[in-house]
C-alpha cells in the first residue's frame, strides 16, 4: 500500500513560504463550493456565500483566472456565487467542460432515470430523514437530517444497488452521489481548465471525498489544500476549518496584488 504523506497546515511558517513562492499570474485558481467558499449547511438549498467572499472571488477574477468545481449544477452554483468565475464546472465536473458536450445529453437522460426510480424506491424518503436532489446530470441523497444516519444510509444504499444502469457512488458528507460512469470527475476537470486556460499551475481547495479526484493528481504544478484536517486524504495542505477559507483569499489577493502593483 501506498504510503499517504501527512498533510501540512497551510497558515503554518513553511506553508505559507511554499504558497508565496507558488502563486501568481499564470496560476488557475480553483475552488469546490459547498463546505469550501460556503459553510455546509443542513439544507443543501440554505448554504450562503458571504458578502466577503463574493468580494473576494470578483477581486481574485481580475488578477486571475478563477474557476469554482462543484457538485451543484452549474445554473444553482452561480445563484449562490453572485460572481460568474472564468470558468465554472458542475456535476462533480460532468457539466461544462468544453469537448464534452455531446455527453451531457446522455448523462442528462441517465441522472432523471436514476431520479425516477429512487422516487419509486424510495417512497418513505421523508420520514427517513432522506432526500433526493436531482441535479440533472447526477443524482444526490442527501441523510444529514435522518434522526439515525446510518440506518438511512443504508436504506439509501439499498437503493442505490437496484438502479439499472449502476452509476458511479461517491460518498460524501451525509450524502450519496451518483454520477455517469463515464462522465468526468473534479481531477480530469482541472486538468482540463488547466489546458484551456493556458495557466501553467493550478491552485484547488476543496473539502470532500469528491475532491480527491483532484488532490490525488501528482505534480509540483499543483497546490491542493483541503479544509477540515483529518487522515485519510492526499491533499498536500490543508486549513482547519471552512472559516480560514476568507482568509486565504484575502492572502491570494494580497500576494497577487504586490506581484502586479
Ligand atoms: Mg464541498
Amino acid at each position: 500500500m501506498m504510503r499517504k504523506t501527512a498533510m501540512i497546515y497551510l497558515f503554518s511558517d513553511s506553508g505559507l513560504a511554499v504558497l508565496h513562492d507558488f502563486i501568481d499570474s499564470e496560476t488557475l485558481f480553483a475552488f469546490d463550493l459547498d463546505g469550501t467558499l460556503a459553510p455546509i449547511a443542513d439544507d443543501p438549498g440554505a448554504i450562503r456565500v458571504s458578502a466577503a467572499v463574493q468580494q473576494s472571488l470578483a477581486h481574485l477574477k481580475e488578477l486571475a483566472v478563477l474557476a469554482v468545481i462543484t457538485g451543484r449544477s452549474r445554473e444553482d452554483a452561480l445563484r449562490h456565487l453572485g460572481v460568474a468565475p472564468q470558468y465554472l464546472v458542475g456535476n462533480h465536473g460532468a457539466e461544462g467542460l468544453s469537448g464534452w458536450e455531446q455527453h451531457e445529453a446522455d448523462f442528462r437522460r441517465l441522472g432523471d432515470q436514476w431520479n425516477r426510480q429512487l422516487r419509486q424506491s424510495l417512497p418513505d424518503r421523508d420520514t427517513l430523514g432522506i432526500a433526493i436532489e436531482n441535479k440533472r446530470l447526477s443524482v444526490s441523497i442527501h441523510y444529514r437530517g435522518a434522526v439515525n444516519r446510518t440506518a438511512a444510509r443504508s436504506v439509501a444504499r439499498k437503493a442505490v444497488d437496484l438502479l439499472t444502469p449502476q452509476p458511479r457512488v461517491v460518498g460524501g458528507k451525509y450524502v450519496l452521489n451518483l454520477l455517469p460512469a463515464e462522465a468526468p470527475n473534479k481531477g480530469t476537470a482541472l486538468l482540463q481548465l488547466l489546458s484551456l486556460s493556458g495557466c501553467r499551475k493550478g491552485l484547488f481547495v476543496g473539502d470532500d471525498r469528491t475532491d480527491e479526484a483532484v488532490f490525488q493528481l501528482k505534480g509540483d504544478h499543483l497546490f491542493t489544500v483541503r479544509v477540515g484536517g483529518g487522515t485519510g486524504s492526499r491533499a498536500r495542505y490543508f486549513l482547519r476549518s471552512q472559516r480560514e477559507v476568507p482568509l486565504l483569499l484575502r492572502h491570494i489577493i494580497a500576494v497577487l496584488t504586490q506581484r502586479n502593483p
